[in-house]
């Protein structure tokens, strides 16, 4: 088997190498990626940590996700639909606190209403902070015309997981219809790329039939597509969705977390410049689950600021850490010795140093 300082010392890595990285299993192996991931991210990133407040602005969702706990076909979900005057509150605390960005995810809806509230949202937080907060979207696919739309109002990052890139795995894990299409979702990528967005996409690990061979492959799409951030974390079971029946076929948590970690440090060798945020479904596993991933490579936190009495209905996953205040994280990392060295970087937007340099 190939010796694992060998393959960190190369300046490309292939497909195998890649395989041998995810699967490495003792301890001293586990340490060396992580050192490299750590001097990668010093040389490329450097130790600042971006904040994007986040606003899950509504869990009302056209789609069938088989692993989404706010899926159309889930009735036990309250849905709702934040006013916006009370998500202009939230950005308004992201820049009062000098966050720098706000991040709106929401459940997927193509209605015209719908395009016309997010654009109206993203002009009025760009008024509200003259200008200074930065804002993602993450509303899932449309058209080129929406994210068109939603660019010209004032957006400049798209977050669109392609949640599994192998189709096999992929259809697996949603309906095979022309809602959940996976060259949909290519699609959508790359519009947004030549829409101007700087674009960010991932996938989730540990699903229930996922090989070392898929997660692999997820990683060299993610490079083929030349993505300029990454989100990316462990999928989390939960009870009112199809794929819990699978349940059984899953890594157990610290396993999973493990391994969620391993990728992060991987990607980091294998993109350098690029944004990796700290995935919130890895405190699902364990408490400090972020700042792990902080440490393992990632440079992008998303403290939450969806105002509380919406927090529960918007259940992707079971054990979401809901309750945790978006200060109270912040101070978590300041406060944790784990973290000495790491800094929050304060009233900026953190754009991926990927995408200024970026030619395609
Ligand atoms: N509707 C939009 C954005 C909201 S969902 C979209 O789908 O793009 C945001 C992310 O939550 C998804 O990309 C998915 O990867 C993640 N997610 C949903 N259910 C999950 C689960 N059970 N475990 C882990 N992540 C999950
Ligand atoms: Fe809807 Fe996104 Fe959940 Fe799929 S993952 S059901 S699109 S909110």
């Amino acid at each position: 088997m190939p010796d694992i300082t060998h393959i960190l010392e190369k300046e490309s890595l292939s497909r195998e190498d890649l395989i041998r990285l995810l699967s490495v299993q003792n301890q001293n192996e586990r340490d060396l990626i992580f050192q490299k991931a750590m001097e990668v991210r010093a040389e490329l990133v450097g130790n600042e940590i971006y904040l994007r407040g986040l606003i899950e602005f509504s869990n009302i969702c056209e789609k069938n996700c088989f692993y989404c706990g706010i899926r159309a076909g889930n009735k036990n979900v309250e849905r709702y639909c934040i006013e916006e005057e009370e998500v202009l509150r939230c950005a308004e605390y992201a820049f009062e606190n000098n966050y720098g960005s706000v991040v709106i995810q929401s459940g997927e809806r193509t209605d015209q209403e719908f395009i016309e509230i997010i654009s109206n949202l993203v002009q009025k937080i760009k008024m509200l902070s003259k200008g200074k907060l930065g804002i993602t979207l993450s509303c899932g696919d449309q058209t080129k015309e929406t994210y068109k739309r939603w660019f010209d109002s004032g957006a400049h990052r798209y977050l669109l997981r392609f949640e599994a890139s192998d189709p096999e795995l992929y259809y697996k894990i949603h309906p095979n219809n022309k809602k959940h299409f996976l060259l949909n979702r290519l699609n959508s990528l790359q519009y947004l790329k030549e829409t101007g967005y700087q674009v960010g996409s991932g996938m989730m690990i540990g699903l229930p039939g996922q090989t070392i061979g898929n997660l692999v492959d997820d990683l060299l799409m993610l490079k083929t597509l030349n993505v300029d951030m990454v989100g990316m974390g462990p999928y989390i079971e939960h009870k009112d969705t199809p794929l819990f029946e699978s349940r059984d076929q899953l890594l157990p948590k610290k396993e999973r977390l493990e391994l969620s970690l391993l990728t992060i440090s991987v990607l980091r060798i294998l993109m350098p410049d690029i944004n990796i945020a700290a995935a919130t479904a890895l405190d699902s596993l364990v408490d400090d689950g972020r700042l792990q991933a902080i440490r393992a490579g990632a440079n992008v936190l998303m403290p939450n600021l969806t105002p509380l009495k919406y927090r529960e209905n918007y259940f992707l996953y079971e054990n979401k850490p809901y309750l945790t205040e978006a200060d109270d994280l912040i101070r978590k990392i300041n406060e944790s010795d784990m973290l000495n060295g790491y800094k929050i970087k304060l009233g900026e937007w953190g754009d991926s140093r990927h995408f200024a340099r970026r030619v395609n």
